[in-house]
């Protein structure tokens, strides 16, 4: 002490005194005391955290001081509390307020009695963060362990370091035989093999993967997330990863894309059934109408002028019908080919009014336009099929008004650039469940359509080809009693630029002039067909119609007799028309004969391939005579 006291001269507080000045709260305990350890000393600071003063503490034991923390056991005798060094209890303070300290003990002096000097260290901030650390621990744990995927963490090693309860249960193992093991150990080779392969990929680029991973269970698919865990210098230390079991989506997936495969093989089938019977029913309807158009031609008493009218309004209402269906197959199949492109809306809305202005006068319609707001106005869509589309629109608009009636026709801007068609009429309206009704393909309100002709495609139809030009078609307003209102939207759409048209159509040849001496050659192998053309020819002119049964004897008469005409069919015994077609303009002595196609396949497709392979022009069958025996006259004025 001799040393101390040179430093700290003769100013130098006693021994007890500066044990009552220590700022940690401290006191000295007598082990032996009386009932086992007692105070014998009390720093100030004690006396201040327990809120007496500190001599009042002298004799107290210490476990009336000091009450056990939670999950510790209680303070007792010598042999016990000298092991409590760095022990943790909690001590009442003012106002009932806990203070958790931790014990520092330190045996004193070397006299006979047994001492010690116990400082309290208060730790209770300490404590409170790694409680709740603890706390948050185990709620992670708790997260990962209901967590309905695998959830590990491996080591660089590929040892499990961490799993979740999911992956006891899915693999039955418990997290003791997990722990510390590999894939080898635990996985057959193979998938043991790619999980490495993943992992080592993840720690080589420190990126996370993710990555379908297969086996460990036979016939299972997991979707794994693997990431690296990078220290503070980001380089990776474990490798994390979360798996799900995706195998019943995957099923899910593939059974989904196994019933639209299916589905939509059924509806090609369906397709081409319809595209096949409507083919098939054309040939037959095509000598129906031919006849019974020649008949009209002919001066027939009355009772039978009536029937043939009878035959002939049954086979166009038999034709529409054919048409509608195959339209109606063909939108469902996505094969009709529509093709949007900047139009005037004005255009095929007028062709569409002069088609249809015959019937309103018939049935003493007054048909109005006013298309003021379309002047000028082009949108997106394809020139026939919104040609169509209005057709069946107005076509219904003056079937369904009574007589005497009227059915206007407006264009409009309307918002977000669209351009909107309205075709109104005085008709008898529709209620809001008719409105819905009458989109459904077959579906014929029997109210307005009990004494009217139709199939009940119509508005499915144009429906169909409005949408397939990204257009909307729809009722605007109808009530009963009140008429109906259908709009067509379209797409506003910039002019195009003008291009100067070369040389322009032929000048029209008037379609009644008697045709002067004509030899055509009609290759087709149907004796009805070529009986109906041969008659509808030789009535329009002196034609000599020369026919071929078979294509090779087609292009061979061809090539020897040179006619001034070609009628080709396409369905041929022997060779194909397409091939036939070839064949004549392949050939210098025939090439320059045009050759006029008549097919029953209506087919858009069917139509432009032959076009391209230089027919003059595609007809379908039936034949509507004198729209046919116009093109034969243009064609002959071509070649001539
Ligand atoms: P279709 O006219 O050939 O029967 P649509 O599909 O064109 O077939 O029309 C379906 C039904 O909707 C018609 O049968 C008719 O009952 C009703 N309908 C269509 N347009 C009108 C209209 N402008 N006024 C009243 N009813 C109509």
């Amino acid at each position: 002490m001799a040393g101390t006291e040179e430093v700290i001269g003769s100013e130098a507080p006693s021994l007890a005194e500066a044990f009552a000045a220590s700022p940690v709260p401290s006191c000295v305990v007598d082990m032996d005391g009386p009932g086992g350890c007692s105070v014998i000393a009390a720093s100030d600071s004690l006396g201040a955290l327990l809120d007496r003063p500190a001599p009042a503490l002298s004799g107290l034991r210490l476990d009336a001081i000091l009450a056990p923390a939670p999950g510790r056991p209680a303070l007792r005798a010598a042999p016990d509390f000298d092991r409590a060094q760095g022990s943790v209890w909690v001590v009442e303070v003012r106002d009932g307020a806990r203070v958790t300290v931790e014990l520092q003990i330190a045996r004193v002096g070397a006299s006979t009695r047994n001492l010690r000097v116990v400082q309290l260290v208060d730790v209770t901030a300490r404590e409170t963060a790694q409680r709740s650390l603890r706390d948050a621990v185990a709620r992670l744990q708790d997260i990962i362990d209901n967590c309905a995927a695998l959830v590990f963490v491996k080591d660089l090693d590929g040892r499990y370091m961490l799993v979740n309860r999911y992956f006891e249960q899915r693999f039955g193992l418990l997290v003791a035989d997990i722990l510390g093991r590999t894939d080898e150990d635990l996985f057959p080779p193979e998938a043991a093999a790619d999980y490495r392969a993943h992992d080592r990929d993840v720690l080589e680029t420190a990126q996370p993967l993710e990555v379908e991973e297969r086996a460990g269970e036979v016939g299972r698919t997991w979707l794994s997330i693997k990431f690296p865990l990078l220290d503070d210098r980001g380089r990776p230390y474990a490798l994390g990863g979360i798996s799900t079991d995706i195998t019943g989506r995957l099923q899910m997936e593939a059974a989904a894309r196994e019933a639209r495969d299916e589905a939509e093989r059924a509806s090609r089938a369906k397709s081409e059934f319809l595209s096949r019977m409507s083919h098939e029913l054309r040939t037959p309807l095509n000598a129906i109408l031919g006849f019974g158009q020649l008949l009209e031609l002919d001066d027939l008493p009355g009772g039978s002028a009536e029937s043939v009218d009878g035959i002939l309004a049954a086979g166009h209402h038999l034709l529409a019908l054919i048409n509608e269906v195959l339209d109606m197959s063909r939108i469902e199949a996505g094969a009709l080919s529509v093709s949007p492109t900047p139009i005037p809306v004005c255009e095929p809305l007028q062709e569409a009014l002069e088609l249809i202005r015959p019937l309103a006068l018939e049935r003493d319609i007054e048909l109005a336009a006013d298309l003021h707001g379309g002047l000028f106005t082009h949108v997106l869509a394809d020139p026939q099929g919104l040609r169509q589309a209005l057709l069946n629109l107005l076509g219904n608009a003056v079937k369904y008004t009574p007589g005497g009636g009227a059915v206007r026709v407006v264009v409009r801007p309307r918002k977000a650039g669209f351009v909107r068609i309205l075709i109104v009429d005085t008709g008898p309206g529709l209620t809001e469940d008719e409105q819905r009704q009458i989109f459904v393909p077959f579906e014929r309100l029997s109210a307005t359509s009990a004494q009217t002709p139709g199939t009940g495609l119509g508005l499915s139809v144009a429906r169909s080809l409005v949408e397939a030009m990204n257009g909307r078609l729809g009722v605007q307003h109808s009530a009963p009693g009140d008429g109906s209102a259908f709009y067509v939207d379209l797409q506003a759409a910039a002019a195009p630029e003008v291009t100067a048209n070369v040389g322009g159509e032929p000048a029209a040849t008037p379609d009644d002039a008697p045709l002067g001496h004509v030899r055509v050659l009609y290759i087709e192998d149907n004796p009805s067909n070529l009986s109906v053309v041969r008659r509808i020819l030789e009535r329009a002119g002196d034609v000599e119609v020369t026919a071929a049964e078979r294509g090779e004897l087609g292009i061979e008469l061809a090539a020897r007799a040179r006619p001034d005409l070609v009628l080709l069919d396409l369905n041929l015994p022997d060779v194909d028309g397409v091939a036939v077609l070839r064949a004549l303009g392949e050939d210098p002595d025939t090439s320059a004969i045009p050759v006029i196609v008549l097919s029953a396949d209506a087919t858009p497709g069917r139509k432009r391939e032959l076009i391209d392979e230089g027919a003059y022009a595609y007809i379908t069958k039936p034949l509507d005579i004198p729209s046919f025996l116009g093109t034969v006259r243009r064609s002959l004025k071509v070649a001539s």
